[in-house]
C-alpha cells in the first residue's frame, strides 16, 4: 500500500537534519511490524485514515497554536507543519441536468420531473455517494483536501427558476450539493420586477441565487453572460465573419461581465465555464485558460479518471440525464468501477 505522509519544512539544514533522524526513530518499530505481521494491514487502513482525517482537519482549520508559536521566536526554525493531502486517483461521475417540472408535456430530454430528482437523489445517497463541487476538485488538484470514497458532481445548465423551486429543497432534503451553470443576461432580465416570471420557463433572480448559496449547496458557475444563442454563432464559438481578436476580445469582455455580476451579487466570481450547448474548440479553450477558468465541463457522455492533474478538469466529461432514464443502470456500473481502487490509470480507462 502506498503511503504519502505530510512533510514539514524547515529553514535551515541542521534543523531539517535533526527532525528527519527524530522521525526516522519514530517510524522504525512501525516499519518492522508491517514487515513481520501481515495482519498489520488492517490498522494500517484505520492509521491511514485517520490520517486522511488529520489532513482534513488541518486543511479546515490551520493550527493557530504553531503559528502563534512561531510568532513569539523570530529566531526558531520555522515549524509549522505544512500538511499535503495525498492524492488518491478516483473516479468522478457528472451528472448533467437542466430544467425540472412538474408538467409532464413539458418532460422530455432536458426537462426531468421533481419526482425523478428526488429519485435520484436517494439513490446517489443510498449506494454512498457523496456529492461534491468545482471547489473540492480544486482542492483536491492543489493537494488541499481528498475526495470523498465515491464522489459524484450535480450540475444544472442554464439557470432555470426550478432550480431554486423543485431541486433546493431536495437538495436540502438529503444534504446534497449541486452547481448551477447561470447565463448572466437572463438573471439580470428575471431581476427586474417588471419581467413575468413563472416556474415553467422563468430563469433564477439574483435574490433566488443568493437564497441558494448562502443554504451553502449551491455553487454557480459560468455559462457566459449573453452567448447562449445558437443564432448568432454557435454558443461561444468563434463566427465565421469575425477576426481571432475581434472574437477572444468578444468572450473575454462577456465572461468579465459574469464574473463581476457574480462578485457583486453573491460575493464569489466562478471558476468554471461550462459550454454553451457543449460547443467547444481549442481557440474557446485557450481564451478561457486566458482568462483563469482552472475547469471546463464539456457535454462528451463519459466517466471522469481524475488523478490529481489539473489539466484534467479542462475536460469534465457529465452524463445527461433525460426524462425516463434508469439512472439505476448508471449506479449500478459506477458501484462496480468503486469497488476496485485505481492502480493503473491505463486499465481503469478500458472499464469505463
Ligand atoms: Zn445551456
Amino acid at each position: 500500500m502506498e503511503r504519502k505522509v505530510g512533510f514539514f519544512c524547515f529553514k535551515d539544514k541542521s534543523a531539517r537534519l535533526i527532525c528527519a533522524l527524530f522521525a526516522l526513530t519514530l517510524m522504525l518499530p512501525q516499519i518492522c511490524l508491517a514487515g513481520e505481521e501481515p495482519e498489520i494491514q488492517g490498522q494500517d487502513a484505520v492509521q491511514q485514515q485517520s490520517e486522511i482525517q488529520e489532513v482534513q482537519e488541518k486543511t479546515e482549520a490551520p493550527n493557530q497554536a504553531d503559528s502563534q508559536e512561531n510568532r513569539e521566536d523570530p529566531n526558531a526554525p520555522d515549524m509549522s507543519a505544512t500538511l499535503v493531502a495525498p492524492i488518491i486517483p478516483t473516479y468522478l461521475p457528472i451528472i448533467m441536468y437542466h430544467q425540472i417540472s412538474r408538467e409532464s408535456s413539458k418532460l422530455g430530454a432536458y426537462v426531468i420531473s421533481d419526482a425523478e430528482f428526488e429519485a435520484d437523489m436517494k439513490l446517489l445517497h443510498d449506494n454512498g455517494y457523496t456529492t461534491v463541487t468545482i471547489k473540492d476538485l480544486l482542492a483536491y488538484v492543489n493537494k488541499e483536501g481528498i475526495l470523498p470514497e465515491k464522489p459524484v458532481m450535480l450540475t444544472f445548465d442554464d439557470g432555470f427558476q426550478s432550480d431554486y423551486v423543485y431541486a433546493l429543497p431536495i437538495l436540502k432534503k438529503y444534504n446534497m450539493k449541486a452547481i448551477f451553470s447561470i447565463i448572466g443576461k437572463y438573471t439580470d432580465e428575471n431581476s427586474d420586477e417588471k419581467t413575468p416570471r413563472h416556474v415553467n420557463y422563468s430563469h433564477l433572480s439574483w435574490d433566488e441565487i443568493k437564497e441558494m448559496q448562502s443554504s451553502g449547496l449551491a455553487e454557480f458557475q459560468c455559462h457566459t453572460y449573453d452567448m447562449h444563442d445558437m443564432s448568432k454563432r454557435k454558443g461561444a464559438l468563434r463566427k465565421w465573419s469575425e477576426s481571432a481578436e475581434d472574437y477572444r476580445q468578444h468572450v473575454l469582455e462577456d465572461l468579465g461581465k459574469l464574473s463581476q455580476a457574480c462578485l457583486e451579487h453573491i460575493g464569489v466570481a466562478p471558476t468554471a465555464f461550462t459550454c454553451p450547448f457543449g460547443c467547444y474548440s481549442d481557440q474557446l479553450g485557450e481564451i478561457l485558460k486566458e482568462f483563469g477558468f482552472p475547469a471546463i465541463m464539456h457535454s462528451y457522455q463519459r466517466m471522469n479518471i481524475l488523478t490529481g492533474n489539473p489539466d484534467e478538469l479542462y475536460i469534465l466529461k457529465r452524463f445527461l440525464r433525460t426524462h425516463n432514464k434508469d439512472v439505476s443502470e448508471w449506479v449500478a456500473k459506477w458501484n462496480e468501477l468503486f469497488k476496485e481502487p485505481i492502480e493503473d490509470v491505463k486499465k481503469a480507462e478500458k472499464k469505463i
